[in-house]
This record gives structure tokens, C-alpha cells and sequence, in this order.
């Protein structure tokens, strides 16, 4: 890589030594403003990197230019900010001459893919990113002495609340610990890291015939969903995600390492299993995964003129498929009367006239305009997911969701929900078919513990108000809801989540392992006992 002084070099110069290889471009406070420069050279080379080291006076300013920079290069410019720079972008209330686990802070050049999740824009003021359980501890350490500041938790980043990133605050990112390995074949025993996504779980266990069911949608992170659930495509047959962890190891508030299962800390394992996120950081989970060979995997799309009598006849077909198939349903508001409608199923067969059967009733609630059915392995449709570059994710704004769990599928049910998206308050509507394997729990097994409904129900809208004043009018349809698909954070929706004699329970577990609230800021279970402190090291 070339250095280049923007002082000295005249334009022949630069574009020479660029067509020659990478270059930097050094800002000594005279000659060519080094970003307009850059751009510039962007234009007159191709494929070359073009590193800029750079001051702006604001950091509206500066934010603003390099996502310009960004999009007009197609991140060819590297901008290498200066130390002074840097500092200036830190955030008020944080230590960051007592930073003790890798971390990125504003200025640095990485933080950009790290400060917001795939849904959510963030502006946290620095994410530490320990890579082992006693690192995790003494990143917790670290925010116990920032209570007054936000605290995310992060694995793949795909929690739909956001909350794993802030404005200001502290994010501890788990994402390095992402190794996945065999414990015991015999016995399809695995231990995953929080970091690893889905996809690359599958990919793992793909070389052996196992999987493990987790969701739809290979980006997503462990460390959340296996906190939370794991309602996906292979739930019917074989149950959620947490259905099938055997021990979860964690760090608590305090910054103990804590290993829970059926034998220690059972209390512990039963909350990980539905309200983890508020107990402790997730650091190593094992699961007893399932012998899964080839599926068969559709993609349909139907139009139809009728939606309430597809959502209907969707609810029949569903209720009486076997536990070998799960089929979710998306769609929108309907345009000019007529709805398009997206099934995506999975059945746990390679027989093709078994999944053909299984998938024709469903075929049949709408007009069908276009169907892809393929045997395949579980891991190529986990790997049907974008990978994440070294760029990060880019959410932006606040994600505006609502979730809900239907016991029924009932007419009056189809009827609203018909209403619903003709509200034009809602873009995105999505149905996903439980029963089956989900069933077979004991709802005193774990924190999760809807365990009959027919269907859970996610819906996604441009505003709060207005999302709310149409999904509540569905209220009598609904008894409980899936923290995952939700946003709104108020602690009525943390009652929706968990019944009564459940939500006590977590509460006063709460009280036990985090006494002082610190994981609070995503679905919030407040501690039974509210925490009175008398000297402790943060108002000492
Ligand atoms: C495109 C997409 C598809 C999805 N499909 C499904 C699906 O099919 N089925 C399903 O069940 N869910 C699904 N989800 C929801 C998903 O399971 C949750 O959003 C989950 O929390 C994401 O996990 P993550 O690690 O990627 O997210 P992150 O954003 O990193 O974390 C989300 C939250 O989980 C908690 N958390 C994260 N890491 C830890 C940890 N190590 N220890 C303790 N708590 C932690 C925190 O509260 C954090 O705010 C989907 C989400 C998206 C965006």
C-alpha cells in the first residue's frame, strides 16, 4: 500500500500510484481536501482501496459523510480515522481508559458493522466483544460500573425488539464465540457458542444427518433465539429449539460463570429456556439434535380474491396436517382486491409422493401462480440466507412489530385478520403453524410454556399507534404471545408472554440471579423484590 501526502502528490500522481495498487491518502492540512479526493480517485481507478485518514468538524457531518462515502465507492474508501478524530466520536458517562475485553468505540473503523442489528439503527457508545466466559465477566463488571448507560446484549444481531444495540450505551457482542463441536456422537450431543448463526449450525451437523430445527431463516444468531425459542420449520416434527437444549452454561449479573440442566441449577435452566436474555449471557449451549436425512422444502405462491376464506381454509388444512409437515403463511395488504400469498414448508420426508401429498391441500386455498418444491437438506435451506460481510449490518430505524399466539384458528379469527390487512397498517403478516412436536412438553417444563396453540401470528407495521389500534382488535383472538416477534417493551407484553403463575416464578428467580435489574433492557422481568442497595460499587 502506497502513502501518499496530499500535500505534496499532484493529481497524475495519485491516480498513477493508485492504478499501481492500494494507497492511502494523508491529510498534513494543506493541499487536496483528502475525502473530495478520494472520491475522485474512486472514479478514475476500479478495484483499488483507497484508505483516507480524516477530520469533519460535527459528527452529524462526519457520519453523514462516510455513509456517503460508502454508498459512492461501494466501500472502496477506508477512512482510517485520526486519533483526535476518534475520540471526539466517544460517547459521554463511559471509561474508555478502563476498557478491559476487546472492544470498538466510535472512531474505530470496524464499529460501523457493529452498531446496528439487521433491523435496528444504533449509535451505541461502545461494544466489548469478549471471547471467553471470564472476559464476559469482566465485561459485566464494566457495566455494573455504567448502570446509568443501556446494556445490549448480542449474538447474531437479528433480535427483532433491536435491543441488542442503543443510542450511547454499552453492547456486549458474544459474536466471536461461535465454535460448534461434537460432544458425543452416540448420543448427537452438541455445544454451540452464542456467535455462530443458524447456518452454519446446520452446515455442521448437515456432514452427520442431524439438525437442528431453529427457525425460518439461517442468519439469525443462536444466542437469541435458543434464549427465547425457536419456532421453525421443523417444529411440527420435531419440536422447538429449546426443546432440545441439554445444559446452557452462562455468566449472571455478578459475573459468576454458572453451568445449568436438568441436574444444576435446575431452577436456572428452566428460565433460560423462554426468558434467558434476562438472567445472565449466554456463552456455550448443548443441545441433543436429531437424526434428520433429506426434507422436502416449498416455496408457494397463490393469489387470492377471498382472503378470509384462504386464512380458513389455510387453518383447516393446517390443523389436520400431520406432524411431519409445518407450513407458515406470509402475506400484505391486499392490492386492488386481491391478496398474494406466500407458504413456505418444510415436511420431514424425502419421499417425493409423501411431499407431495402433504403439501397439495395447501396448494389449493388460493389460486396457485407459482410453486418450487425440492428434496433437500436442511442446511441448504438454512443456507438459503445471506451471509453477513465483514460490513456488518445496516438496520436502520425502529422496527414496529407485534406477536401473538392463537389457540384457534377460527373463522371470526380469519374474519379479523382479513381486517386487519385491509387497515393498511400492517405490511407484513405472518402465520406460523405449531401443534405437533411443540405439544409433547409439559408447559411446566420451561419458561415457555404456550405450548397448544395452533398458530403464532406476527405482524409488522410502519407506526406504533397505528399498528397497536389494529392488532389489539384481535385481542379475543389471542392468549399469549412469542417475545421474539414482538417490539413493544412495556411490561404488558412481557404479561402476554408468560402466565401469571410463570411470570412470579421468573421474578423471583430474578431476584435471585440478578438482584439489581442489570439485564433490563429488552423484555424486562423485574426482580419480585425490588433491589434497595445500601453500599454497593455503584453508589459507593
Ligand atoms: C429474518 C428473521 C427471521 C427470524 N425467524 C425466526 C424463526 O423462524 N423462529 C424464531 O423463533 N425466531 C425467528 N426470528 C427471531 C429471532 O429468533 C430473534 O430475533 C432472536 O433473538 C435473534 O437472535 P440473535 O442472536 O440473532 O439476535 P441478537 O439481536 O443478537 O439478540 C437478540 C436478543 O437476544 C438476547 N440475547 C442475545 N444474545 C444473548 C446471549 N448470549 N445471552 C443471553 N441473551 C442474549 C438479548 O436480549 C438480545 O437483545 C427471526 C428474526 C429475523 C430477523
Amino acid at each position: 500500500m502506497t502513502s501518499l501526502d496530499l500535500a505534496l502528490a499532484s493529481p497524475e500522481e495519485l491516480v498513477a500510484a493508485a492504478r499501481d495498487g492500494d494507497v492511502v491518502l494523508r491529510d498534513s492540512g494543506e493541499g487536496l481536501d483528502p475525502l473530495t479526493t478520494a472520491v475522485w480517485l474512486a472514479g478514475r481507478t476500479s478495484g483499488t482501496k483507497i484508505g483516507v485518514s480524516f477530520e469533519a468538524s460535527s459528527d452529524a457531518m462526519r457520519e453523514k459523510t462516510l455513509d456517503s462515502l460508502e454508498t459512492l465507492t461501494g466501500g472502496r474508501v477506508v477512512v482510517d480515522a485520526d486519533p483526535a478524530a476518534a475520540r471526539a466520536l466517544r460517547r459521554d458517562g463511559i471509561d474508555y481508559d478502563g476498557v478491559p475485553v476487546p472492544a470498538l468505540e466510535p472512531g474505530d473503523r470496524s464499529f460501523r458493522g457493529r452498531r446496528s442489528t439487521y433491523l435496528r439503527g444504533g449509535s451505541p457508545g461502545l461494544v466489548l466483544q469478549p471471547r471467553t466466559p471470564s472476559e464476559v465477566a469482566a465485561a459485566l463488571e464494566f457495566a455494573r460500573r455504567h448502570r446509568h448507560l443501556p446494556l445490549g446484549l448480542r449474538s447474531g444481531g437479528h433480535g427483532i425488539s433491536g435491543r441488542s444495540t442503543n443510542d450511547g450505551g454499552l453492547v456486549i457482542d458474544v459474536s466471536g464465540m461461535n465454535t460448534i463441536e461434537v460432544l458425543d456422537p452416540s448420543a448427537r450431543l452438541v455445544r454451540v457458542g452464542p456467535g455462530a448463526t443458524w447456518k452454519q449450525v446446520a452446515v455442521s451437523l448437515d456432514k452427520y444427518d442431524w439438525a437442528l430445527g431453529s427457525g425460518d431463516y439461517g442468519g439469525v444468531g443462536v444466542g437469541g433465539l435458543a434464549t427465547a425459542g425457536g419456532i421453525g420449520l421443523l417444529s411440527r416434527a420435531h419440536g422447538l429449539t429449546i426443546d432440545h437444549l441439554r445444559a446452557v452454561e452462562l455468566v449472571l449479573a455478578d459475573g459468576t460463570p454458572v453451568r445449568a440442566s436438568a441436574t444444576e441449577n435446575p431452577d436456572l435452566f428452566w428460565a433460560m429456556r423462554g426468558a434467558g436474555a434476562n438472567f445472565g449471557v449466554a456463552t456455550a449451549f448443548e443441545f441433543e439434535v436429531d437424526e434428520v436425512r433429506e426434507v422436502g422444502w416449498a416455496k408457494l405462491v397463490l393469489v387470492s380474491a377471498d382472503l378470509e376464506e384462504s386464512l380458513k381454509q389455510y387453518g383447516a388444512v393446517a390443523r389436520n396436517a400431520p406432524r411431519d409437515t409445518t407450513v407458515f403463511l406470509v402475506t400484505g395488504p391486499p392490492r386492488q382486491g386481491q391478496s398474494v400469498i406466500q407458504l413456505y414448508g418444510m415436511v420431514d420426508s424425502d419421499d417425493p409422493d409423501v411431499v407431495i401429498s402433504r403439501l397439495t391441500p395447501f396448494a389449493s386455498i388460493g389460486m396457485l401462480a407459482q410453486q418450487q418444491v425440492v428434496i433437500t437438506r436442511y442446511a441448504d435451506v438454512m443456507g438459503e440466507a445471506a451471509d453477513v460481510g465483514p460490513e456488518g449490518q445496516h438496520g436502520r430505524g425502529e422496527p414496529v412489530a407485534r406477536s401473538a399466539f392463537v389457540p384457534v384458528l377460527t373463522d371470526a379469527f380469519a374474519r379479523d385478520a382479513a381486517r386487519l390487512l385491509r387497515s393498511g397498517q400492517v405490511y407484513y403478516f405472518q402465520l406460523r403453524h405449531m401443534g405437533g412436536a411443540i405439544t409433547d412438553v409439559d408447559p411446566g417444563e420451561m419458561a415457555f410454556s404456550y405450548r397448544t396453540p395452533e398458530m403464532s401470528v406476527a405482524a409488522m407495521g410502519g407506526d406504533r399507534q397505528g399498528l397497536d389500534s389494529q392488532f389489539d382488535r384481535l385481542a379475543a383472538h389471542f392468549d399469549g404471545l412469542y417475545l421474539s416477534f414482538d417490539t413493544d417493551l412495556r411490561p404488558e407484553r412481557v404479561a402476554d408472554a408468560f402466565p401469571p403463575p410463570v411470570l412470579a416464578r421468573l421474578r423471583s428467580l430474578k431476584h435471585r440471579y440478578d438482584p439489581t435489574n442489570l439485564f433490563r433492557d429488552n423484555f424486562n422481568i423485574t426482580p419480585s423484590t425490588p433491589f434497595t442497595p445500601f453500599a454497593t460499587e455503584e453508589n459507593s
